[in-house]
């Protein structure tokens, strides 16, 4: 069997060293000169900063895949600091309860949140065993078992950290299907997490070179790699065998995977398949603008012990949320000065009948900015001493409603040997990506 794979983000890199070591025969195609896709680091001087992911989070068995690939001694594991995490409320950045003693006696949540959470863990299974409604989103199932409070405090703040999203429009059943499974298996979700929690927890990490070590190395492991090779067009032929057209010519597969954004991936699918791609064609991608700025540690009054601080929609300021880099990682800037990656737009950035955030001018978006990082963190400089804008016109898919009725029909096309893998079928993390190469490798290895 032959496969042809169009895009080597992460998801296509991974697809191809999972059949190369299995012994399939496969193509990868790049449109552009690099590989990675989203994943892109940029060292300038004694500054690192990550265009797109910042960082992996995963198991043992991600970093053992990693081992194999030989990046054991290039990891960087975030520093224990980076488990706390600010939300900006009531004027300033406070710590977001990370568990049940500072929950209860700490300030952060009402009383009224405090006994739902409580309600939730001991009661829920005996008078309210509640099955989620088809097309429930995020926040419908969060006010359902808890309250608005941890809809516009926690859920909020955390789904726009992960998917530049708005929890009332995410689906539960696209984004975190475990709750669903809790809340059926144990009627408390909480619970559900409780008895779940294995002793070996997930860990948050980067390379000390930055993110795109990690498709670095898988392109020096591929043997069957063509950068600068758009593919333009693709046709099935009557043998039931695709062929692919590039610069390079024609050629011919067995089977075929798209592993591209929606927009490339609809283009391809157009003249044979016009209702799936006007359908992936509509999948929303809200813009991102990534912003670092570097201060000198002199000059920032707040000891930024944490991972970053993230803002809710409720609190309508300019930027989503910043993370503090080098408070996470090391050598991100001079050891006189400190790292903040702040992200303006998603969901969270739309404004009626106004461009996104994340669409305004440099200048306007460097100014703001550095104003909100000013007030909100003691910054006496009046400007950075160095500064980087970087724009996601498309950022992260949305897993909403329309994606989720677009799932069948993507299924739909694979008794045809055409299949999708990519950050807008089964999931958008980096860890969720490589995962799915991992299977449809297996998979794809199982029919030889
Ligand atoms: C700002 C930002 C921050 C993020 N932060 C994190 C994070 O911290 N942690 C995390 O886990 N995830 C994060 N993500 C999400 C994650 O980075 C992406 O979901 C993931 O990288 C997508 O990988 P992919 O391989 O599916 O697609 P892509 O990276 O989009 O790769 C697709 C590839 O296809 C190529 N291509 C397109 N058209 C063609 C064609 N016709 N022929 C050949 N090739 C083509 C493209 O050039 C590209 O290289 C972030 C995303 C963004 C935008």
């Amino acid at each position: 069997m032959s496969v042809g794979i169009i895009g080597a983000g992460i998801s296509g890199l991974t697809l191809a060293w999972e059949l190369q070591q299995v012994g399939v025969d496969y193509q990868l195609f790049e449109a552009s000169g690099q590989v990675g896709g989203y994943i892109q680091s940029e060292r300038t001087g004694p500054y690192l900063r990550e265009l797109g992911p910042n960082s992996l989070l995963g198991d043992q068995k991600l970093l053992d895949w990693l081992d194999n690939l030989g990046l054991t001694d290039d990891l960087e594991f975030a520093k224990p600091v980076s488990k706390v995490r600010y939300i900006f409320r009531d004027g300033q950045y406070r710590v977001l309860p990370s568990g049940p003693p500072s929950l209860v006696f700490g300030s952060y949540f009402s009383w009224r949140t405090k006994w739902a959470v409580f309600y939730e863990l001991m009661f829920r299974e005996c008078s309210n065993r509640t099955i989620s409604p088809p097309g429930e989103t995020l926040a419908q199932f969060f006010r359902r078992r808890f309250s608005d409070e941890i809809v516009d405090y926690a859920l909020g703040p955390f789904v726009a950290g992960i998917y530049a999203g708005d929890p009332e429009q995410l689906l539960v059943s696209e984004t975190f299907p475990i709750l669903l499974q809790y809340e059926r298996d144990y009627g408390s979700v909480l619970r559900g997490l409780i008895k779940n929690q294995s002793g070996e927890r997930r860990q948050s990490f980067s390379f000390r070179e930055g993110m795109q070590t990690l498709p670095r190395m898988l392109k020096t492991k591929l043997t069957h790699l063509s950068l600068n090779t758009p593919v333009t067009a693709f046709e099935r032929l009557p043998t039931g065998q695709w062929q692919l057209t590039t610069s390079a010519g024609p050629s011919v597969f067995d089977t075929l995977v798209l592993a591209t954004a929606t927009e490339p991936a609809a283009r391809l699918l157009q003249s044979a398949y016009p209702t799936v791609a006007g359908a992936i064609r509509k999948i929303e991608y809200p813009p991102m603008t990534a912003v670092h700025s570097a201060y000198k540690r002199a000059d920032v009054k707040h000891a930024l012990n944490g991972f970053g601080g993230l803002n809710p929609a409720k609190e309508s300021r300019f930027c989503a949320g910043h993370i503090w880099s080098s408070s996470t990682f090391e050598t991100r800037c001079p050891a006189d000065e400190v790292l903040f990656t702040t992200f303006v737009g998603g969901k969270q950035g739309e404004r009626p009948d106004q461009p996104n955030n994340a669409q305004q001018s440099d200048d306007v978006i460097l100014g703001r900015v550095h104003a909100e990082l000013a007030a909100s963190f003691g910054i006496s400089a009046l400007a950075p001493v160095w500064r980087k804008l970087t724009r996601w016109e498309r950022a992260i898919p949305q897993y909403d409603a329309h994606l989720s009725t677009t799932k069948p029909l993507i299924a739909s096309l694979e008794p045809n040997n055409l299949f999708v893998c990519a950050n807008w079928y089964g999931g958008v993390s980096l860890s969720d990506c490589i995962r799915k190469g991992r299977e449809l490798g297996e998979r794809l290895a199982g029919r030889e």
